[in-house]
């Protein structure tokens, strides 16, 4: 096989998406992944890390374009890391999600999907994508820094994979407010010399800005990260943020420590009582600033919807919504529940979600803070053979890494009639789903729903029935 060096200049054919939106060509087998290059595409590009197996390449240009190919409308999506296929048409991209997962649960799960000859297979729902896939998220996190070489502030969005800030005058993922809400911090931060902070030496102020919009209530909140523990002039910077419509909350969070990590653990409210309140169908839910809370309500809606329809609860069954967050999917399956118990790391979110229990009048809820892999076991070692011991439906929804180990064996032994996994990385919930499968469960149905359109991200519900 012929081997390739840095910087020499190939021509490649696009046949295929990895994983994470980008394109991928084959020469006599040998991989090579471009970002922004999309399946359907000729291009030139240069080799820029040739391994073994693969390579990574850069495209230097298009020389037959994709039939998917469309302009991105935002000036710096290639170099910013937030979207990684705008310029793939919607349509297509809702196709490259969906054989993504499928791919992934075949061939890391080790399931087949339903067809006359294996009916036994998992059936693969089409995807729900949106009407209008932009203007869609209702959080942003805005890293402030200062400039090594200008030594100027700069607020936007990391570039792919690095820590340099990417300055934008709109991103049109988010909410318009977004913008007005960046400058009039930018004009405090000049007016009152408020210094941006320093990833080398850790210092200077203003880490992250993070905004969160409730799209049904139009309640505004802003959070600024800072290193010190006071604000300077805070009350200037209360006064001008409240020309923002909708501003409700307003609320510094310290970080002094040199981390990636984006929020440190103490909140001070300086507006507001330092939470927002949003709906999720006929369901009010309060969110404060280092709860986790689904950043496209419009989609959530739908998952939720489906979550629900999986569980095939009518009133009577014992669930448990693991990694519940503020509780928002405790509380959707609530009225079709005889019991619904939550389990969530993050203390501030378990305080919503009792709260959030509390003011929609839901009183069949149980919320307890700590790792899912810790709690469940403990709780079932606790009241193995008792009455409600073993629940009907089982929900998970982790984080990227997916299920703990511990978690999956505990659900095992815990044999609920159905396990409901939503999930937001398909290679992870391939790999939890073989488990459960080994440990006789059946996958049933998978239903993606496009929560994040522009990215490579999709968010999957799996059922599997025991
Ligand atoms: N179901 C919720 C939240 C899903 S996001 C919703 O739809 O809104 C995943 C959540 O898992 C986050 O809130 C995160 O804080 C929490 N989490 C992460 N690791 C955890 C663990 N080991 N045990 C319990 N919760 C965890």
């Amino acid at each position: 096989m012929q081997t390739y060096q840095k910087n020499q200049e190939i021509e490649l054919s696009i046949t295929a998406m990895g994983n994470d939106g980008e394109g991928i060509g084959k020469i006599d087998g040998y991989p090579f992944f471009v970002k922004d290059a999309i399946a359907g595409d000729v291009i030139r590009a240069k080799v820029m890390k040739a391994n073994r197996n693969y390579a990574y390449a850069r495209m230097m240009e298009i020389l037959i374009p994709s039939p998917d190919r469309i302009a991105a409308r935002c000036p710096i999506a290639r170099q910013c890391g937030g979207c990684q296929i705008q310029e793939m048409s919607y349509e297509a991209q809702l196709r490259f999600k969906q054989d993504k997962v499928k791919n992934n649960i075949i061939r890391i799960g080790k399931q087949q999907e339903r067809t006359k000859e294996n009916p036994k297979g998992f059936k693969l729902l089409p995807i729900i994508g949106m009407d209008s896939p932009f203007g869609y998220r209702n959080k942003a996190q805005f890293p402030v820094a200062k400039d090594p070489k200008t030594g100027e502030t700069k607020i936007g969005y990391y570039a792919g994979r690095t820590h340099t800030i990417m300055e934008t005058e709109h991103c049109y993922l988010g909410s318009p407010l977004n913008d007005s809400i960046v400058n009039i911090i930018r004009e405090y931060m000049v007016l009152y010399g408020v210094k941006p902070y320093d990833e080398e030496t850790n210092t200077g102020c203003i880490r992250h800005i993070l905004v969160r919009v409730g799209f049904k209530t139009q309640e505004v909140m802003v959070c600024l990260v800072i290193r010190d523990n006071a604000l300077p002039k805070q009350e200037k910077l209360v006064v001008r943020l409240l020309d923002v419509p909708g501003m409700t909350s307003i609320s510094y969070n310290v970080n002094p420590d040199k981390t990636n990590v984006i929020m440190g653990d103490e909140t001070v409210a300086i507006y507001g009582e330092g939470y927002i309140h949003d709906y999720i169908g006929d369901v009010r839910f309060r969110i404060s600033p280092r709860s986790f809370y689904q950043v496209n309500p419009v989609q959530t809606e739908k998952l939720y919807e489906k979550a629900l329809e999986a569980t095939g609860l009518k009133g009577k069954g014992i669930v448990w919504d693991l990694y519940c967050g503020i509780g928002t999917i405790s509380l959707f399956l609530a009225k079709k529940a005889k019991k619904v118990y939550g389990v969530e790391i993050v203390p501030e979110a378990i305080e919503d979600a009792r709260r959030n229990a509390a003011i929609n009048g839901i009183e069949n809820a149980e919320f307890f803070v700590g790792k899912a892999e810790e709690v469940l076991p403990k709780w079932y070692e606790e009241h193995a053979g008792s009455a409600g011991a073993r629940p009907d439906v089982i929900v998970v929804d982790p984080p990227r890494k997916g299920c703990d180990g511990e978690l999956l064996e505990t659900v095992l032994q815990m044999r609920p009639r159905r396990v409901v996994y939503v999930s937001c990385d398909s290679a992870t919930l391939a790999r939890d789903v073989k488990i459960l499968c080994d440990g006789g469960y059946q996958l049933r149905m998978v239903q993606l729903v496009d929560m994040f359109p522009m990215t490579g991200h999709v968010e999957t519900v799996a059922l599997l029935v025991r």
